[in-house]
């Protein structure tokens, strides 16, 4: 017999931040079984990946068995959910098993999310669907090769259950990977309740756990704070950068550490247009894509509320220092995105007009209908001498040849070579399409899980173009009914 599956845990959460959490059990599956299994992060993670990949491993991301060193617990947290605020959401369908330190030295959290009801359940099952955990599975690693700090999925188990929904589901639990899940809505809860040694001493936690160099700092909880806003900025001018939009930015699925959480109702846009929500619960287009910068200040902004009686003793001159760091945000996130975007464009120096140009072909790629993924993709044909691969993607590829002179000029300053094969590397070919996501979800719900693990295969490769993979770079079929994706919950 082989040992049982080992972890390290180190569970300094528990540990450390009572009242920020509740100690509770997994529900039991009836029926469990192995959707996918993370077989390279199980062993960046320091576990065994053969001992995990067994009926061991199943009984422990299924929930029947607690494995040894983990207390299972259920976090606490508050929240704007669409700008309105509720005092206590919290772990309503996950729980955190416990911390190990990966082999690259870093904490990270193992959780299972879909695993039964908590404390912070409210009216909510607990439960998960195959659906929507095998989505986030899919879309943190696309995301992950992408190279967008993301959660990742280490596995998904069927359960066996029913989950009830419109209609009766088949349940399933994610094994979920994060740096933490300290969210921006983890403060609100002690913020909210007035509790300032609470928010103290998670904001110590979270400084020695995500930004230890801010212990140092003149004023470590304005420095924690900017570090923050800084890891954010930066993290949704990459989304902004890859044409992601997250769906439910709202407070409690910002996280600390800057990883993006929660892939609920998220999508990768297809043709190119700044007003893109694709979430049915967005009804006011709140989280369009184009809005995501400001949110992040917005949100930011409810962090920096709860840090105001640490950053200061003089509540006015603390309210001054954090407004000072939030005008500095969306400074902060435009040259991020300007940064990505000259990449983006094969740009390595900078130029007053790079701005302006960037703009104009998101000018011209919106009215011309144009793919976002392929038009950057394929830029890089015009230096290999084939403009037409890119021009046909707009309306009135006419429009577009000014724009290539312009962009082909501004390259001549530059002194790069291969300026073609440093964008095939930031300019993703493959890119989870919202149409091969439904595809390979409907087929696993039907217990087929082929076309899930080749479409995990391509996004996982996301630069290297594969012959026979041309599908998967295609936009979906023209449909006059536009792309919605729904909660997940
Ligand atoms: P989300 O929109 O998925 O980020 O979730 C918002 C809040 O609702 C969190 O507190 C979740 O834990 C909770 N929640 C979502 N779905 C469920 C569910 N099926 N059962 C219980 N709580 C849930
Ligand atoms: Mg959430």
């Amino acid at each position: 017999m082989n040992p049982p599956p080992h972890f390290n845990f180190d569970n300094s959460f528990a540990r450390s931040l009572e009242g920020f959490f509740k100690p509770c059990q997994a529900e039991p599956a009836v029926d469990p079984k192995l959707l996918q299994f993370n077989y390279a992060l199980a062993e960046e993670l320091g576990l065994d990946p053969v001992a995990l990949d067994s009926e061991a491993g199943l009984a422990i991301f299924s929930g029947n068995t607690v494995p040894e060193g983990s207390k299972p617990i259920a976090q606490a947290y508050a929240g704007h959910q669409f700008g309105g605020f509720s005092p206590q959401l919290g772990d309503g369908r996950a729980l955190l098993l416990g911390e190990v330190i990966d082999t690259q030295n870093r904490r990270r959290d193992i959780q299972l999310k879909g695993s039964g009801r908590t404390p912070f359940s409210r009216g909510g099952d607990g439960l998960a669907a195959i659906g929507p955990v095998l989505r986030e599975y899919l879309i943190g690693e696309g995301m992950y090769a992408l190279g967008i700090p993301t959660t990742r999925a280490l596995a998904a188990v069927a359960t066996g259950k029913h989950v009830y929904r419109e209609f009766a589901l088949p349940g399933a639990v994610l094994t979920r990977i994060a740096a933490s899940h300290i969210r921006v809505g983890t403060f609100q809860y002690a913020g909210a309740r007035g509790d300032i040694v609470k928010v103290r001493e998670l904001a110590d936690y979270a400084i020695q756990r995500h930004f230890p160099e801010t212990a140092e700092a003149e004023n470590p909880y304005l420095a924690f704070f900017a570090a923050v806003a800084d890891v954010q900025a930066s993290l949704v001018a990459r989304w902004m950068n890859i044409g992601f939009i997250h769906g439910v930015m709202n407070t409690d699925n910002m996280t600390i550490s800057g990883e993006t959480i929660d892939y609920g109702p998220c999508a990768f846009m297809d043709r190119y247009a700044a007003s893109t929500v694709f979430s049915s619960i967005d009804q006011n287009g709140r989280y369009a894509y184009a809005n995501q910068p400001e949110i992040l200040t917005w949100n930011l902004a409810r962090l920096a509320e709860t840090l105001i009686p640490h950053v200061d003793t003089n509540k006015e001159r603390a309210i001054e220092l954090l407004t000072e760091t939030i005008e500095c945000i969306q400074p902060l996130y435009e040259s991020y995105w300007l940064m990505g975007m000259r990449s983006k464009l094969g740009l390595t120096t900078e130029d007053i007009l790079d701005q302006e140009l960037i703009t104009d072909l998101l000018k011209l790629m919106e009215v011309g209908h144009a793919d976002f993924t392929l038009v950057f993709r394929r830029l890089s044909q015009v230096l290999r001498g084939d403009s037409d691969a890119v021009r046909n993607l707009f309306k009135e590829p006419d429009a577009f040849d000014g724009w290539a002179e312009r962009w082909q000029k501004r390259l001549e300053q530059e002194k790069v070579e291969n300026a073609a094969q440093a964008m095939d590397r930031v300019n993703p070919i493959y890119i989870p399409r919202n149409h091969k996501v439904e595809e390979a979800l409907a087929a696993a719900v039907n217990q087929d899980m082929t076309p899930f693990s080749k479409l995990l295969e391509v996004v996982s490769h996301p630069f290297d173009e594969v012959k026979g993979n041309e599908a998967y770079a295609e936009p979906a079929p023209a449909t006059n009914r536009p792309y919605r994706t729904f909660c997940g919950t």
